[in-house]
């Protein structure tokens, strides 16, 4: 993980589950995702019935986990979480379903890494919310059809294209989260700061938003930071100046990016001339695996423009030279 060591990361989830928000009213942004899923909600609750399947994808740390959270809590149902390498054979699966209540949330998280054998005894219980059993073994095998009570169940991935299409295609609702504009990140850290009061500066907030990625996760990580440094100054409302000389101190640039950012535009730039180049290469040269780079560094630095797709491979554009006040090539 950015930033973080392996203790660090246990005290990080601690303060996730007591920053989550617990309605759709409290989640910040998304406004359209959050409209449709109000009224996925509230049609379902008229109808008595639970909420279609959703697929919630986009980056890490975006408030997948979250929001399914959140449906479970306006439906007024369990949440039951897992993830896809957790569950390595159909047998773990199918006792996670058969214990089910009705009308339960089952949230999957990494669903696109869910073992294709698992994945085959999802289609049905999706569907007609059954489980297919084989028993007995050779000739006497057959299949058994167990009953599931109505569940909904929440998938996250970071792409919905790492899903295969018989999978994609049995949830109802699909949401794609988008990086958060900075109003937004602002308001999130604002509410963090009242979880944990402390007092901090408009300007001091701004900044903090505007250089967490687009990201919730950053955001709350930096301000957790950022009041330990104020802190230990004697600081009681936290300043901009404080916030500056923390997020130096992080590593984190004017525009939000970190040491792996850096690397990657860095690899890019001089071990390729700025692209074009392959992100295996990419990947290889710097030491960061494909997928991760692809999932989690990469589609920032597409948003803001620093990256680009080519059919030829990925090319650094001349406003991350600028930002790095280097010359393009060539130019
Ligand atoms: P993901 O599952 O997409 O990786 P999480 O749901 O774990 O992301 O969110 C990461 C952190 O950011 C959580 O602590 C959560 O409280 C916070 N967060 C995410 N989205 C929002 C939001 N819309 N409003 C307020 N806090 C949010």
């Amino acid at each position: 993980e950015r930033m973080i060591s392996g203790e660090q990361q246990q005290v990080d989830q601690d303060l996730e589950l007591s920053l989550r928000p617990e309605r759709l009213s409290q989640y910040i942004g998304q406004d359209q995702v959050k409209n449709n899923l109000s009224i996925f909600i509230e049609a379902a609750k008229m109808r008595e019935e639970p909420l279609d399947h959703a697929l919630l994808y986009g980056p890490p740390g975006l408030g997948k986990t979250t929001l399914a959270s959140i449906i479970a809590n306006e439906m007024g149902v369990q949440f039951r979480t897992t993830a896809g390498p957790a569950i390595e054979r159909a047998g773990d699966l199918a006792a996670i379903l058969s214990s089910l209540e009705p009308g339960d949330v089952l949230f999957i998280d990494e669903i696109h890494r869910l073992p294709r054998s698992v994945e085959e005894v999802l289609y049905p219980a999706m569907e007609d919310f059954c489980l297919d059993i084989v028993v007995g073994t050779g000739p006497s095998a057959r299949s058994v059809r167990l009953d599931l009570p109505p569940f909904t169940l929440v998938g996250a991935t970071t792409r919905a294209g790492l899903l295969s299409a018989p999978l994609r295609d049995r949830f109802g609702v699909h949401s794609r989260l988008e990086y958060y504009d900075t109003k937004a990140l602002c308001s999130i850290v604002e509410r963090t700061a009242e979880i944990f009061s402390v007092s901090i500066e408009k300007d001091a907030a701004v900044e903090v938003a505007r250089r967490s990625r687009g990201t919730p996760r950053i955001a709350n990580r930096l301000l957790k930071r950022v009041r330990d440094i104020a802190q230990v100054k004697g600081e009681t409302v936290i300043s901009k100046a404080t916030t500056q000389e923390a997020l130096r101190m992080l590593q984190v640039d004017a525009e939000g990016l970190d040491f792996i950012d850096h690397k990657l535009l860095m690899g890019i730039m001089d071990s390729f001339q700025g692209g074009p180049v392959g992100l295996d290469t990419i990947a290889a040269t710097i030491g960061e695996e494909s997928q991760t780079i692809e999932d989690v560094y990469e589609p920032y630095l597409l948003q803001i423009g620093y990256i680009q797709r080519t059919p030829r491979g990925r090319v650094v554009t001349p406003k991350a030279y600028a930002h790095f006040n280097r010359e393009v090539p060539g130019s």
